[in-house]
């Protein structure tokens, strides 16, 4: 089987590689400033765990080549911009939004928006960094720098968040998994709770919505679409073209993780439907110091990531996958006492999505 060359060397990529192992498939995670000819491109099918990076002797190299998948989607969805304008193009529902261009425009923002805003840079965002709420009178407070590089967006009242994770074949069959519940604070996500059997309308909802992406970009592999549950509706929020945090819990909850559907959909191997036998949590471990207590219990599946820790950084996560909800929730009671404070909220918010 072909090798795989990952554009990016962080947790994604790890996590890829250690997904490709069993499947005999090596891959190589990629950090943008190896030297070109350190690296095994030229016979691999590439892909990436990052939608945007800076230009280096690699990048420049695998940015021309033919076997970088979805290539040139990448672009399209790394900037916030063009990626509204795919899901207004395709009459996806959205969170209504326009373009920041010049402090003048605030007046007319909130007469159209209302009073919530939230800017968004258009690229290098991410777990909720480069974005400001924004009420009126607040608006003073935004960097000058901002204008041009930001979209303004509605503040959505929403009742929940889930995300759809989904993968599409060169022959154009898509297969996905249930939607996840997740849990958001301060941006960045803490807690996902995934249930065997979701909602039916609001998967066929959202299963509908990347498909008809999906199958406009004539993407491949896997990709996440973040939504916000409004009524009995889907808004999406954005889209990753790429594995995603909020399917982490596909290692040890599904048959097939979203990592080894990504290999196997860019390598053109089968991509039959995952199976999703149990419900399954997924903590992010955030800042957080390893504690080799969290293996004292027999349902928790540690994933370390090896990197620094640091405030808000995301270091690992914990899966928790099994049949009996009950037993779930009781292993989260005592996990509780292993966890920093700021943990207690994501672990009951799961509690309660369980019951
Ligand atoms: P990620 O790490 O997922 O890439 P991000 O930094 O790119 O995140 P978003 O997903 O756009 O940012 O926003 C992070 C979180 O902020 C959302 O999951 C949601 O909780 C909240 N949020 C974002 N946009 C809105 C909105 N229009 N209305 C209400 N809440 C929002
Ligand atoms: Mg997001």
């Amino acid at each position: 089987m072909k090798p795989v060359c990952v554009l990016g060397n962080g947790q994604l990529g790890r996590m890829l590689r250690q997904a490709g192992e069993p499947l005999g498939v090596a891959v190589y995670p990629i950090g943008l400033d190896a030297e070109p000819e350190s690296v095994p491109y030229q016979r691999s099918i590439i892909t990436a765990e990052i939608e945007r990076w800076p230009e280096t002797a690699l990048t420049r190299e695998l940015s021309h080549h033919n076997a970088f998948i979805n290539r040139d989607i990448f672009p399209l969805l790394a900037d916030r911009l063009p990626q509204k304008q795919l899901l207004d193009t395709l009459g996806l529902a959205t969170a209504p939004w326009k373009l920041l261009s010049a402090p003048d425009q605030w007046p007319y923002f909130f007469s159209e928006l209302g009073d919530f805003i939230i800017v968004k840079r258009r690229t290098g965002g991410y777990d909720g960094r480069g974005q400001w709420r924004i009420r009126p009178g607040k608006e003073a407070d935004l960097p000058a720098e901002i204008y041009g590089e930001c979209i303004v967006e509605q503040g959505i009242p929403f009742s929940g968040e889930v995300s759809l994770v989904g993968a599409r074949n060169s022959h154009g069959k898509s297969v996905f998994y249930p939607l996840t519940h997740n849990l958001h604070q301060e941006g960045i996500l803490r807690t996902s709770v995934a249930l065997p059997n979701t909602n039916p309308q609001l998967q066929r909802q959202a299963e509908e919505m990347l498909s008809s992406i999906m199958e406009h970009l004539n993407y491949i592999g896997v990709m996440a679409m973040e939504c916000f549950i409004v009524g009995d509706d889907l808004l999406i929020n954005e889209l990753a073209p790429r594995v995603h945090n909020s399917g982490h819990w596909t290692q040890n909850g599904a048959s097939i993780s979203q990592f080894e559907l990504h290999l196997r959909a860019i390598l053109d191997l089968p991509i039959p439907q995952p199976e999703i036998l149990s419900p399954s949590v997924m903590i992010n471990l955030i800042g957080t110091e390893i504690n080799p207590e969290w293996l004292s219990l027999p349902l928790v599946h540690l994933h370390w990531y090896g990197k620094e820790v640091r405030p808000m950084r995301k270091v690992g996560h914990l899966n928790l996958a099994h049949p009996e909800q009950d037993i779930l929730k009781a292993t989260l009671n005592s996990l509780m006492p292993l966890l920093p404070a700021e943990y207690q909220n994501g672990l009951e918010w799961a509690q309660n999505k369980l019951s």
